[in-house]
């Protein structure tokens, strides 16, 4: 790996330290200290630092272009208190028991000719049960990998067996956001731990499927809280291969519904760091797109984003996102192209 920062001298010897680290190897040992110091530098140093980690480690003009697909959607008993899915929430969504595989397989087939390398199929449940259901999934992995998409799937908690039928199935991904930090954790949701979060990553591990984990900003947390969640992730002994960064959209009916919205800059020092501390992950983009423009979304591909959630505006997600249209235009405007499957 290059050697760009080595002899950068930014904040002292201990700044040059994790500079030069963040550009070699991976690390896993990160102080909150450390990462606090990371994501208040100066914006630009920050920006500048992440652009160069995301030049060091990946095509900076490639973006992996996922696209997401609610397979069943609300009623879901758990309590996040961002989700509109939660069936004790009054919000919009409309409820939709498992799509069949047949409406899957047309969604997936249509993601691959819009150009996605990835497809995540969502399912509002608090954890997989061994039931027709999760047969059903088992089908869908194995249709959308026919297909040549990578395929990633978000379905709650899971046991290690669990993970292994879907891997065996063709499932590249587990989806398994941490969503806030440890401490924050049961400010947000009380009906699980962070540890069975925890647990439920494990499994997915020691299955052989690759992990997609990040979080949520927005919720009221504190920057330490921020931090505290990367730092989780960014000391587990293999880094997840996907963070997505997801700005929390403000449900209406939701206990969040009337928070702030989240600021640009946070955003950005927030994905900046997660680029410099897991350098060879893909760092999503994920919710929040929609209420940002094209030169905010800059921002974000500058600070070391390299993945987006791209679908049909409204229909394939129970949040909103820019149209693949709007994308391609984007991308066309950045000089950005999509990326091939990375498997
Ligand atoms: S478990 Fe998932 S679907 Fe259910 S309320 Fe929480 S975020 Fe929403």
């Amino acid at each position: 790996m290059k050697d760009i920062f080595a002899c950068k001298i930014i904040n002292g010897n201990a700044m040059k330290e994790i500079n030069e680290i963040s550009t070699k190897e991976l690390r896993h040992n990160w102080t909150k200290e450390e990462l606090l110091e990371i994501y208040e530098r100066p914006l630009l140093e920050l920006v500048y630092e992440a652009a160069t980690v995301h030049h060091t480690w990946h095509k900076a003009n490639e973006v992996q272009l996922s696209t997401l697909l609610s397979v069943k959607t609300g009623g879901c008993p758990e309590d996040c208190s961002y989700c509109g899915q939660a069936a004790r929430y009054h919000t919009d969504i409309q409820v939709q028991s498992l799509l069949s595989t047949a409406t899957v397989l047309a969604h997936a087939r249509q993601a691959k000719d819009n150009g996605a390398s990835r497809f995540c199929m969502a399912a509002a449940w608090r954890e997989v049960r061994d039931n027709r259901d999760f047969d059903r999934i088992i089908e869908m992995v194995k249709g959308v990998n026919e297909i040549g998409l990578e395929v990633c799937c978000t379905l709650g908690m899971l046991t290690e067996q669990q993970a292994i039928r879907l891997k065996e199935a063709g499932l590249h991904a587990y989806n398994h956001n941490l969503d806030t930090s440890e401490e924050y954790y049961e400010e947000i949701i009380s009906t699980r731990k962070f540890d069975q979060r925890i647990g439920t990553i494990n499994h997915a591990r020691q299955a052989g499927l690759t992990v997609c984990s990040g979080g949520i900003i927005g919720l009221g947390e504190t920057h330490a809280d921020r931090m505290a969640m990367l730092r989780t992730l960014a000391n587990m002994e293999q880094h997840p291969e996907s963070v997505p960064i997801n700005a929390l959209a403000r449900v209406k009916g939701t206990p969040l519904e009337n928070n702030p919205k989240v600021a640009l800059w946070d955003m950005v020092r927030m994905i900046a760091t997660a680029r410099i501390v897991m350098p060879a992950s893909m760092v999503r983009l994920s919710a929040g797109r929609l209420e940002m423009t094209e030169t905010e979304q800059a921002w974000c591909f500058m600070a070391g984003a390299n993945s987006i959630f791209t679908g049909e505006r409204e229909t394939l997600l129970v949040t909103p996102n820019p149209s693949i249209v709007d994308d391609r235009i984007m991308l066309e405007n950045l000089g950005l192209k999509p990326m091939k499957r990375t498997n």
